[in-house]
């Protein structure tokens, strides 16, 4: 894939079943699974299947406005699905600075804890 020549990550064996993961989450475009780190009491990644040149936010365009929407949509559904009655945060890291430690988009869904402001 054209678009796909950036080196292949964790998540693409994730999403290859290749590695296991707890899935919590999946349509067409997106998956979604538990952090192995996680951060607070909740903590999942939402992927988009096709990583299309999307190695980071800032690399997104118009074309892919679609499978970012179905991102977000599915951030609703997952916090609906897994009863997140308190308050949550979405996060993505983008570049070294924030933390970003795999090239291959991902929104953190965080939650289960009281989650400061701002995070620092
Ligand atoms: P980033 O730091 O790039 O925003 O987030 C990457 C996240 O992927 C980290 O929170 C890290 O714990 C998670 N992660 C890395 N490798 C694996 C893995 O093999 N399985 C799962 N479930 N999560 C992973």
């Amino acid at each position: 894939d054209l678009q796909d020549l950036a080196p292949a990550t964790v998540f693409d064996q994730i999403l290859a079943k290749a590695l296991p993961s707890q899935v919590v989450f999946e349509n067409d475009k997106v998956l979604a699974f538990r952090d192995i780190a996680p951060q607070a009491p909740v903590h999942i990644l939402v992927i988009p299947k096709r990583r299309a040149g999307l190695t980071a936010l800032r690399k997104a365009s118009r074309e892919q406005k679609g499978v970012l929407g179905e991102m977000m949509v599915a951030v609703a559904e997952i916090v609906r699905q897994e009863n997140i009655e308190g308050g949550y945060r979405v996060i993505v890291n983008d570049g070294e600075e924030a933390g970003q430690s795999v090239h291959h988009l991902h929104m953190h869904i965080l939650a289960g804890r009281p989650l400061a402001w701002p995070p620092g």
